[in-house]
């Protein structure tokens, strides 16, 4: 026997999802109104552009992270705009509202504390129900830390891979650099420039002292610092200069083959070397460090280079 209240949820769910679609359909005809996706400046305020201002000057709701923050960025208005506030606790709530004010035909501007929304930012779950409901979304492009510190850097731009932030504790984040290590394009990691000792320390240990990398510091600020090196001789940079461990970073480092010849070491000819001076548990340890490779594998070849 069929459950009445599996049959009464199953119509009522089919209900909902036949409104849904009529309402969506509806909305795609009817709705004229525009979310744009507003990047803003990463330090220095020239770079917000004259379509990103216009935008700014008109529209009649802005969506922000910090709405003081974004206050200054916005010209006198003869009507201020709606401000609302959408950050990551409030966005899965935030967004019917938002949603609603599109529906209603306002245009809404969607701007983060800097730099690109969703990019690291929140606006990801917003810009996906704009989608849903067939609202038209549209970016106003401009600056993003990741793109200014990849132009810059002086590291390959032809492949990437943009990481964003990596875990907070040691642990977890020498986990995911593991993970990585290998990988053959440039890659992009945000970073609080009071952790860059710390991160490029994890990534000294799991890429290897030797790889190519950069720090780009406080872009478009005052003191902006922009170092390509090897990530020891970088560690030792910031660790010598303690102004190198304020404000904001973006870490950048070579792939795995893109270091230039003269600064790899094979990890087989390291792990010869070593296993003639430490023993084989050690020597594992360190090159499983330095190359990425498994440790129990690094241990199996220094055995068999010893047997050799
Ligand atoms: N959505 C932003 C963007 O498009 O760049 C990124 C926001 S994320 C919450 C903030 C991180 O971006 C910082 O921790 C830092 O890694 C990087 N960042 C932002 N502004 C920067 C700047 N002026 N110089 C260097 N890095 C910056």
């Amino acid at each position: 026997m069929i459950d009445t209240h599996f049959m009464s949820a199953i119509i009522l769910a089919l209900k909902t999802g036949l409104n849904r679609l009529d309402h969506s359909t509806e909305q795609t005809s009817q709705s004229s109104a525009t979310l744009w996706v507003v990047a803003t400046p990463i330090g220095n305020l020239g770079d917000l552009s004259p379509r990103a201002q216009a935008i700014l000057a008109e529209v009649p709701v802005i969506a922000a992270e910090d709405t003081r923050v974004s206050q200054k960025l916005v010209p006198a208005r003869s009507t201020a705009p709606h401000w609302f506030s959408l950050h990551e606790h409030n966005e899965a709530t935030g967004i019917n509202r938002l949603i609603q004010r599109l529906r209603d035909g306002d245009d809404v501007a969607l701007v983060s504390d800097a730099g690109t929304p969703l990019i690291s930012d929140p606006g990801y779950r917003l810009v996906c129900a704009a989608h849903d409901h067939g609202i038209r979304v549209s970016p106003v492009p401009g600056p993003s830390a990741a793109m200014a510190a990849l132009s810059a850097a002086g590291l390959a731009t032809d492949r990437f891979h943009f990481e964003g932030f990596l875990p907070a504790k040691s642990a977890a984040r020498r986990t995911r650099l593991r993970a990585l290590a290998q990988r053959s394009e440039t890659l992009i990691f945000y970073a609080p420039a009071r952790d860059l000792t710390a991160v490029l320390g994890d990534l000294t240990a799991e890429f290897g002292p030797q790889r190519e990398a950069a720090i780009a510091r406080e872009l478009t600020k005052q003191f902006e610092t922009i170092r390509r090196d090897t990530l020891a001789d970088l560690k030792a940079f910031v660790e010598s200069d303690g102004n190198q461990q304020r404000g904001e970073t973006v870490v950048l480092s070579a792939g795995a083959d893109r270091t230039s010849q003269a600064q790899t070491i094979e990890p087989m000819a390291l792990a010869h070397e070593l296993a003639q001076e430490l023993p084989p548990a050690r020597a594992a340890r360190i090159i499983a460090r330095l190359s990425g490779m498994d440790r129990r594998e690094a241990f199996a070849q220094i055995e068999r280079l010893r047997a050799s």
